[in-house]
């Protein structure tokens, strides 16, 4: 029998040997571990009452999926564990549907012009480099690093100054239009504030994150969104969830876990893998009893948690064509400045991008402060402040305004805080290292936590993801065929 009840006075406890708090793709791929290795009994305890976390995407009409929260596959290679279970499922399609950077081909300026091909290649390939010699930095010793690198948008700025200087001092110089050049490349810098998942000036320099990819640095969609990959798990996974089952207490020993939700149901087990978002462990309101060890918990305090509204647009018809919706606005210093001084949200708008599949929708998204702020927004706000915004750039009057948003507000969602991990100037490699730690010891794995956030090079990722569930459940395996 999987559930054995047993009555111990008042209280009545269910037991498992593991239990997995949270339905995302960590917590299912652990599950997945668990069973394919023999251990059936386990459940995974999930607040929401649908699975895949940050995954999650809807059919708004049939055969055209919109996600929410993640979306591509970055890299497709045999070491992206969600490129497999794709590939291997059939999901990808008969071709590869990818994106990449090199799609941003629109770079409008405040005045309505584009900013040309020649000029835009001659960005791309001095951005290149400045954005190699950052992620260098995240391979390396972080006492190493001076502390005037202590965030990305100083060395940005170093960067593209530097990058500028070369130019003028060239005998290229006089092939371009160095301020369209320079344009561009700041421009680029703010785009990426995007993946980086916060402003550049609160992304720290000195550790992992979002800029450690696999070397293939496509994007690959799936034709039938995320949640194609997390329907990918069987019955033998999704049998044992108890959904809308939030927790809210995990108290711990050498010998066993005692977890207790919100509805106040006791489930005792001999281990607990825990893939709370990093959002959900910084507020503190799941209660660890004794409490997480200092260095797990100076590492949450440590890393930052993404800020990142993600807005999908959808127009009555699409004003583009198929290939010129991938639209970038080069905000003027000045503007971005007034933009901060006045509270006008609008400023932050960096991009909007096309759906794939849906020719009547772009992406845009909103960082940092201002993602804050957009989520409070209407609807009807959002609409008129991105409408405002697409005829200022395009100087196009006649730009119809969109008929819907769709959004899920993550930041203020209490199973997630947040977007995905980014990490700050106060982050260390060893703050993930520590967090990878199980308690009470290595030796005797009670309580493990997994997650994105606990990955040491793919955080902010499903693939990152869904590799700590399975290392995490892989401790637990080696410590039942050890102690057997
Ligand atoms: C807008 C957005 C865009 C993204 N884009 C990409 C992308 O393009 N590519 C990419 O690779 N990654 C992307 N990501 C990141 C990716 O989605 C995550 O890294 C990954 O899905 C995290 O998986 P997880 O299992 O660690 O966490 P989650 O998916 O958040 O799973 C945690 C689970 O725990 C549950 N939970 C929370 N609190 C409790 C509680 N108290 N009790 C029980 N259960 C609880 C939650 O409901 C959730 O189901 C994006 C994320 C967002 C938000």
């Amino acid at each position: 029998m999987l559930r054995s009840k047993m009555e111990s006075g008042e209280a009545v406890y269910t037991f498992f040997e593991v239990v997995i708090v949270g339905g995302g793709i960590a917590g299912l791929s652990a599950a997945d571990m668990l069973y394919k290795n023999g251990i059936t009994n386990f459940t995974i305890l999930e607040a929401r009452s649908r699975l895949g976390g940050r995954m999650y995407s809807e059919e708004i009409e049939e055969g055209k999926f919109i996600d929410y929260g993640a979306q591509y596959i970055h890299g497709g290679v045999p070491a992206n564990s969600i490129y497999n279970l794709a590939v291997s499922n059939g999901l990808l399609g008969d071709e590869l549907i990818t994106e990449s950077i090199e799609n941003l081909k629109y770079f409008y300026t405040t005045e309505g012009k584009i900013i040309d091909g020649y000029h835009l290649k001659k960005a791309y390939e001095l951005f290149e480099p400045i954005e190699e010699e950052i992620s260098y930095f995240f391979y390396t010793n972080t006492e190493t690093i001076p502390t005037e690198y202590n965030n990305i948008e100083v060395a940005f700025e170093e960067g593209v100054t530097n990058a500028i200087a070369h130019l003028k001092a060239s005998n290229e110089s006089e092939n371009y239009f160095i301020e369209d050049v320079e344009l561009a490349l700041r421009t680029m810098r703010f785009a990426m504030e995007v993946p980086n998942g916060d402003k550049n000036s609160q992304v720290g320099l000195t550790t992992i994150g979002a800029y450690v990819t696999l070397p293939d640095e496509r994007d690959i969609i799936l034709p039938q969104g995320t949640q194609s990959i997390i329907n990918t798990f069987g019955d033998q996974i999704t049998s044992r969830v108890q959904m809308k089952t939030a927790v809210n207490k995990i108290e711990w020993n050498d010998n066993e876990v005692t977890t207790t939700t919100c509805d106040g149901e006791i489930i005792k087990s001999k281990h607990i893998i825990v893939t709370l978002p990093l959002g959900v462990l910084k507020k503190d309101s799941v209660q660890f009893v004794p409490p997480l060890d200092d260095r797990k918990k100076s590492a949450i305090e440590n890393l930052g948690q993404g800020r990142v509204a993600k807005i999908i647009l959808v127009f009555d018809q699409p004003f583009w064509f198929p290939g010129e919706g991938y639209m970038v606005f080069a905000w003027t210093d000045q503007e971005l400045a007034a933009g901060i001084e006045t509270g006008d949200w609008t400023t932050a708008i960096p991009l909007m991008t096309e759906v794939h599949g849906i020719r009547n929708a772009l992406t845009t998204f909103i960082v940092g402060d201002f993602a804050h702020v957009v989520e409070k927004l209407t609807d009807e706000e959002i609409i008129e402040g991105a409408s405002k915004v697409l005829r200022k750039f395009t100087q196009d009057l006649l730009i119809p305004t969109p008929i819907a948003v769709k959004r899920h507000n993550w930041l203020s969602d209490p199973y997630t805080m947040g977007t995905w991990m980014s990490p700050t100037p106060k982050t260390n490699y060893t703050d993930v290292l520590a967090l990878q730690m199980p308690m009470p010891s290595v030796e005797n794995p009670r309580v493990l936590l997994a997650g994105e956030h606990t990955h040491a090079k793919y955080s902010s990722t499903m693939h990152g993801a869904r590799s700590t569930g399975i290392d995490q459940a892989n401790k637990i395996i080696q410590f039942m065929k050890s102690n057997n």
